[in-house]
């Protein structure tokens, strides 16, 4: 897919939404560049992918709101606790040593994404893009606040008045309000919610959290409301790259030029034989719809979102007309210049055949995660000391991460020589997602290790005695006498 940049070339003829359009994408009716932003007066539309996009919007809203409220355990499902560095995703507890997970889960999400825009297009942006799910949502308060498209326009064309101030004032207090819950629900994810909600009334926020806060309140509403479609084109990168992941059978929102052109004007009962006219009437609903401003008759654009609001108006005139539905559809190039579309092919074959093995790779990785952290740190003032009973005494301080929703208690043991053993009885208790250190001693007998060596190696092993797989083994040096 290329940017095509819409002049009059491109069409064979000139349509009114060129004439009365806003500015199509980044370049204005002369075809330069820079052109300033016009606004976009969103009309309504009904039909089945409206309604398919209005339930996943719902969906992803209601995750997003009230996710936060889900527990798991005695604990948030999804609580990314920052301060302490803990991330607790559905019971499981991941730490930053985890990082290599992450890292993998990374790499899947973006083969998930290459694998799924070869296939069909720019689906997550028409469907689930969080920036368009809220755009639509602040268009909707705007339509509720301000009315139809031309209600609109003619209330910004007019002077300041007090319907002016009500309209205008009831909007922007609505999308301030969404706003804010946005913010809140947002920072509950790495501030427990449910705590959150009473200190933000009590005003008993830590600095972060109240930053934070103000940094989602600004950008949601700047984001929503007033960038809108200017995000998707200048901001977003997903929208620049894309086209590589194309080909000519990736599906994509086309308008069929070979059906509608010659397109105009004319009443149902017009033979199209007889008045040299295809099945577009150039009504210009389909841009009316756009979200983005664009006119899909243009040929593909790099800022269509796939949305299909063009696609169900266009549908609705052509039942109107009598006209088989699909002027404007789902299709791909291959289909549009009369070819198979393949469904197999290299690409997408490629990127599956990746995708699996990373899938793989991160449950084989997720299925060996011990959820058990262990750091041994040798006590940097004193090297050894003698014990009263002649026993040479090593100290060290030990840190535990216990990286299971679940209390554990686990056994110390040391191992590797002969003449060492561990003081005290080295059991160690520790609550699900809980991190302590504690220092301990090794003792040596120096009729036992062998006096020609300054120092030896020693593997401490912490095995859990609820569950055998979890045990982590850590190396460290155990001095027999200091330097000489
Ligand atoms: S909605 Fe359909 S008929 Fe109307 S201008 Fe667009 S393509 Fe043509
Ligand atoms: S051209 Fe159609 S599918 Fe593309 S963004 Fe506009 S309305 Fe949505």
């Amino acid at each position: 897919m290329t940017d095509k940049i819409p002049t009059k070339d491109i069409t064979p003829k000139k349509s009114k939404s060129e004439r009365v359009s806003p500015t199509l994408g980044n370049v204005d009716e002369k075809g330069t560049l820079y052109a300033s932003r016009k606004h976009i007066y969103v009309k309504r539309v009904t039909g089945a992918f409206n309604l398919f996009r209005k339930v996943s919007s719902w969906i992803l809203l209601l995750a997003f709101f009230f996710g936060g409220f889900v527990n798991y355990g005695d604990r948030q499902a999804l609580l990314f606790d920052l301060p302490n560095r803990q991330f607790h995703v559905f019971g499981t507890t991941f730490f930053p040593h985890d990082f290599m997970l992450v890292a993998w889960l990374l790499i899947v999400l973006a083969f998930v994404l290459f694998f799924v825009t070869n296939f069909v297009g720019r689906v997550w942006c028409g469907y689930a893009c969080p920036q368009f799910v809220w755009t639509w949502l602040y268009i909707w308060v705007e339509e509720k606040t301000e009315g139809t498209p031309n209600q609109r326009r003619k209330l910004d064309q007019q002077p300041w008045n007090g319907e002016k101030i009500a309209r205008k004032g009831a909007k922007h207090f609505i999308w301030l309000l969404l706003a804010i819950a946005t913010a809140v629900a947002f920072v509950g994810y790495f501030s427990p919610i449910r705590d959150l909600l009473p200190r933000i009334a009590a005003f008993d926020l830590g600095p972060w959290e109240t930053f934070w806060l103000g940094f989602f309140v600004f950008f949601t509403y700047l984001f929503s409301g007033w960038l809108r479609e200017q995000v998707c084109i200048y901001m977003c990168p997903y929208a620049r790259f894309q086209a590589v992941m194309f080909d000519k059978d990736t599906l994509i929102v086309s308008y069929d030029e070979k059906r509608g052109e010659p397109r105009g004007p004319r009443k149902k009962s017009t033979s199209l034989d007889e008045a040299n006219l295809g099945h577009c009437i150039d009504c210009d609903i389909c841009v009316q719809v756009c979200p983005v401003g664009i006119d899909i008759r243009n040929g593909l654009q790099y800022e269509c979102v796939t949305c299909a609001a063009c696609v169900d108006a266009c549908d609705q005139v052509m039942d109107k007309m009598g006209y088989p539905r699909g002027l404007i559809r789902y299709t791909t190039e291959e289909e549009l210049a009369g070819r198979q579309t393949k469904i197999l092919r290299p690409r997408l074959i490629g990127y599956f055949a990746v995708l699996m093995i990373m899938v793989i790779a991160l449950s084989v990785a997720f299925n060996n995660r011990v959820p058990l952290e262990l750091e041994v740190l040798r006590d940097r003032n004193q090297l050894l000391r003698m014990t009263p009973d002649g026993q040479i005494e090593n100290s060290y301080l030990i840190r535990i991460a216990n990286m299971d929703q679940r209390e554990h208690t686990y056994q110390l043991s040391v191992a590797g020589v002969e003449g060492v053993e561990l003081q005290g009885s080295g059991v160690y208790t520790l609550g699900g997602g809980e991190v302590r250190q504690f220092p301990i001693q090794i003792l040596g007998d120096p009729t036992l290790l062998p006096q020609q060596l300054r120092a030896i190696n020693l593997e401490l092993t912490l095995q859990s005695e609820t569950d055998e797989r979890i045990n982590r083994t850590r190396e460290s040096r155990f001095f027999i006498r200091e330097a000489r």
